[in-house]
């Protein structure tokens, strides 16, 4: 069986089939690579499973709407499925099975022992209610039940879900299996077994990256940062903290800029308030669109996939981008920016904090047992900056980015799995 890879990305296509795309491209990178043959390159490209789902929810005025959810496993041969759920107008059944076979890789890069899932609703949370939210959810999840489970596929937050709906995604199992079951999902809030360290985990492991590939102090390095949600707002308070200066940041509600230096914490206490950086008054105003080109030492996309393009990625002026976000940039814009001579630690690497630690939290919720905020974070240093020296030192070894060497440890590592598995029947 050939696996079609598009060398190019043609426009009009949707931004989940452009998400594809990229993860076909990369894959297909890393299996010629590793010198893998046709068969094997297959199974690595089709997900093993993947479930389209109708949610009816029941509107506050007593409208009946019907949106689409997903569920994709891209594999399992690791171990149970894991991904995060995404709620987001403009999700798709592409886009859940590129962000799926990213988390295949992650887990195997970072040496976790899961495979790749992700799941989406087609909605925008924020013209939702609470009360239609919980519905939302309660239903979605009654949809996808017979895929996940503890041993099986173990979903998380993800763009616009949050510890909230994970609480309602752990009722809703444990109601239907007759008992608590807490490691069915992570990212829970603490009082129903989440761990200590992973809201911020995502965003700690952009730091940890951001730092060892800055190879020299923080100390007036200068940041822009694309989404300020559960990624974007802490990473920029935890690189202001170890001393960089956050000049610029946005949202989809805007962007701000400051040259002397964004006060993060003040800003993220007004995006509390009011719900976005618009209107942040001890900052400029700039055009949300031009964050990704601000003239800064350092970029971190936290938002959404195709944002940088080959279209703005010659006007990317950042030397280092790291991608707190999921598919930030295309392959043709990788290419620019490494011609360039700009360093990008890749997505599967710089956002694996958040996995790391929803692994660490269903390690405890699986022994009925909890560890310290040190305990945890200790961990995540440790396999992030072990993951990172090996990404590293093989991209040095053999001239590749740090996206190829990572890609090619991640799909070499789940290979071999299938390799030493063998195949059934
Ligand atoms: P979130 O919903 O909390 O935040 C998303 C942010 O992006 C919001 O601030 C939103 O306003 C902003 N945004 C949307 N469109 C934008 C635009 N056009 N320009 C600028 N900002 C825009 O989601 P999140 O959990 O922070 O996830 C962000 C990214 O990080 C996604 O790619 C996600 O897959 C990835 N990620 C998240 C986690 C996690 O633990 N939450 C882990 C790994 C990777």
């Amino acid at each position: 069986m050939t696996i079609m890879v598009p060398s190019k990305t043609p426009a009009l296509i949707s931004p989940g089939r452009q998400a594809l795309d990229s993860a076909l491209h990369q894959l297909h990178q890393a299996a010629g690579y590793l010198g893998l043959d046709d068969g094997l390159r297959a199974m690595l490209a089709t997900p093993r499973r993947s479930l389209t789902v109708s949610v009816p929810v029941r509107r506050e005025n007593g409208r009946l709407d019907v949106v689409q959810g997903f569920r994709v496993q891209h594999n399992i041969s690791r171990g149970p499925a894991k991904g995060g759920i995404r709620f987001h107008p403009s999700t798709d059944l592409d886009e859940v099975t590129a962000l799926a076979m990213w988390m295949t890789w992650k887990c195997a890069l970072v040496g976790i022992p899961y495979g790749g899932a992700k799941g989406g609703v087609a909605v925008d949370p924020a013209t939702l209610t609470t009360r239609e939210l919980e519905r939302l959810t309660r239903r979605y999840v009654n949809e996808i039940l017979p895929l996940i489970g503890p041993e099986k596929d173990i979903p998380a937050p993800d763009v616009g879900t949050d510890e909230q709906t994970m609480a309602w995604i752990m009722d809703t199992y444990s109601v239907n299996a007759g008992y608590s079951v807490p490691g069915v999902v992570t990212g829970k809030p603490m009082t129903l077994g989440g761990s200590l360290g992973r809201a911020g985990a995502t965003s700690r492991g952009v730091q940890i990256a951001a730092l060892a590939a800055l190879g020299r102090s923080p100390e007036g390095v200068t940041v822009a940062v694309q989404g300020f949600g559960k990624v974007g707002a802490l990473a920029a308070q935890y690189l202001a903290d170890a001393g960089c200066t956050v000049v610029a940041v946005s949202d989809a509600t805007g962007a701000v800029h400051a040259s002397s230096g964004l006060d993060v914490a003040a800003l993220r206490a007004w995006v509390t308030e009011s719900g976005g950086v618009h209107g942040y008054r001890d900052a400029d105003a700039m055009e949300r669109d031009e964050l990704v080109e601000q003239d800064v030492d350092l970029l971190v996309p936290a938002a959404l996939e195709n944002v940088i393009t080959e279209a703005n990625a010659p006007r990317v002026r950042a030397r280092l981008i790291v991608e707190g976000a999921n598919g930030p940039t295309t392959p043709e814009a990788d290419e620019i920016l490494a011609a360039n001579g700009a360093t990008v630690v890749p997505d599967i690497l710089a956002n694996a904090g958040g996995v790391i630690v929803s692994y660490l939290e269903w390690v405890q919720n699986m022994q009925a047992y909890s560890w310290s905020a040190q305990e945890v974070e200790l961990k995540l240093r440790d396999l992030m900056q072990s993951a990172y020296d090996e990404v590293r030192s093989l991209a040095t070894d053999r001239g590749l980015t740090l996206r190829q060497a990572a890609h090619a440890i991640g799909v070499g590592r789940v290979a071999d799995a299938h390799r030493m598995r063998g195949l059934y029947p």
